[in-house]
């Protein structure tokens, strides 16, 4: 014991009281704590001697009035009051039976006297030893719903939950818990086996099912192939959304190459820095690879080659999305031209101003074009390997630029063979 004098010093000095001796070791047990009790209960915390104290009168049977006959002539002594407190079915039990010397008797068979033994005990402490639950824990839940234990029946769902449930013991407890209506742990074993289902169908429990339940393999067997079907749809959709991305993120760095520019690649008119900082945009890196390919490709033509084929889809879903396609500067955004077919023409012309407003890159070329009744001009230069679409044809077309007076855009002979303008079956 602290005296006074200790206090006083300890205070005096600064330093703390020693701390109190530990507890004597106790054996583990396991208290279960009631909830939905009145709120003086909330309050209190149960101490050990009084679970100590009907874990005694358990064990000592003292002034015991009843007599639970188990399985293989076991017998064990119980209080009335207490088990009927605990369990309306066995206070109905209590009531209805006859005894000799007013000890009344009960009889609880089918499952082992042992488990018998640890039920009761629940009944009076709410304790058990947890190797005792991990060993009779299907007979506990059985026992708690056949004689309207909650708590305890709720203790045995919260121990499977955490740990008691495998693979092995799935089907079982699966089927135990439809017949016990725990609904909650019903669900857990199924989401189990149908996660598990390869190893669950190889277990003993699986195969006495298949002999014992048929009806309920097959709605188990429906059950595993309707989770197949979710599961190769949500794969499905979260390639396709994978895809969306890839798309959303490569039409981005489209535009932000075409109107930015990044790093050695972008518009005519912009200064490029090779040094600079990488940019934001995921798919630049790739687009710009794809883009020198594009530039680079002699075929350059649908169904050519792979890469230019992808581009000129880029280009494509681009113009159909583009949503300001005055200001953009991406190739072929709805950059559609009306052009006169002549096929007296030798090339293929076009003013500067639709050179322009197409964005077309002009080279100086110092060639002349003569046009019928009037003197040879100078050409302003030509636009070379323009990426064009006649039709269904798709390609690379050089354009003279020069001063036209009539129309913007004029396709000559060479453009204009019948497989370019028409589709020609062979
Ligand atoms: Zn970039
Ligand atoms: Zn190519
Ligand atoms: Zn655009």
């Amino acid at each position: 014991m602290c005296k006074m004098e200790d206090v006083v010093d300890n205070s005096v000095n600064g330093t703390p009281p020693p701390a109190p001796p530990l507890p004597c070791a106790q054996p583990k047990r396991v208290l279960v704590k009631s909830k939905g009790i009145s709120s003086y209960k909330d309050q209190c915390s149960v101490s050990t001697a009084t679970t100590d104290l009907y874990d005694r009168l358990f064990d000592e049977a003292y002034r015991a009035d009843v007599v639970v006959h188990t399985d293989d002539g076991g017998q064990i002594y119980a209080h009335a009051n207490i088990l009927g407190m605990t369990s309306p079915v066995i206070r109905h039990l209590v009531k209805e039976s006859k005894g000799k010397n007013r000890r009344r008797s009960i009889t609880i068979r089918g499952v082992p006297h042992d488990a018998v033994r640890v039920f009761i005990r629940f009944l009076y402490s709410s304790c058990y030893n947890p190797e005792d639950m991990e060993e009779y824990i299907l007979h506990l839940l059985v026992l708690s719903h056949v004689y309207v234990v909650p708590h305890l029946k709720r203790e045995c769902e919260v121990q499977l939950e955490n740990g008691l449930l495998n693979i092995e013991n799935s089907v079982d407890i699966f089927q135990l818990a439809l017949l016990c209506d725990a609904p909650r742990l019903s669900l857990i074993c199924h989401r189990m086996i149908l996660d598990n289902f390869k190893a669950v169908s190889a277990t003993d429990g699986w195969n006495a099912m298949k002999e014992a339940h048929p009806i309920l393999e097959r709605e188990i067997l429906a059950t595993v192939a309707e989770a197949d079907r979710r599961q190769r749809v949500l794969c499905r959709k979260r390639k396709e959304k994978e895809m969306y991305v890839q798309l959303y993120e490569a039409m981005e760095a489209l535009v932000h190459i075409c109107r930015d520019g990044c790093k050695t690649i972008g518009p005519h008119d912009k200064a490029l820095k090779e040094d600079e900082h990488p940019c934001g945009y995921t798919a630049c890196k790739g687009l710009e690879q794809l883009v020198r390919h594009f530039a680079a490709c002699k075929l350059r033509v649908p169904g050519g080659c792979a890469q230019c084929k992808r581009m000129w889809q880029l280009f494509e879903l681009h113009s159909r999305l583009c949503i300001d396609s005055e200001a953009c500067r991406v190739p072929l955004c709805r950059k559609k031209a009306r052009a006169m077919v002549d096929t007296g023409a030798t090339h293929n012309f076009i003013t500067k101003r639709e050179a322009n407003r197409l964005g077309l890159r002009v080279v100086h070329s110092g060639g002349r074009m003569k046009a019928v009744n009037s003197e040879a001009q100078p050409t302003c230069g030509v636009a070379k390997n323009v990426n064009t679409r006649i039709g269904e044809w798709s390609g690379g077309l050089d354009f003279t630029v020069a001063t036209m007076d009539d129309f913007e855009l004029v396709l000559g002979m060479d453009s204009c063979t019948p497989a370019r303008l028409f589709r020609c079956p062979t």
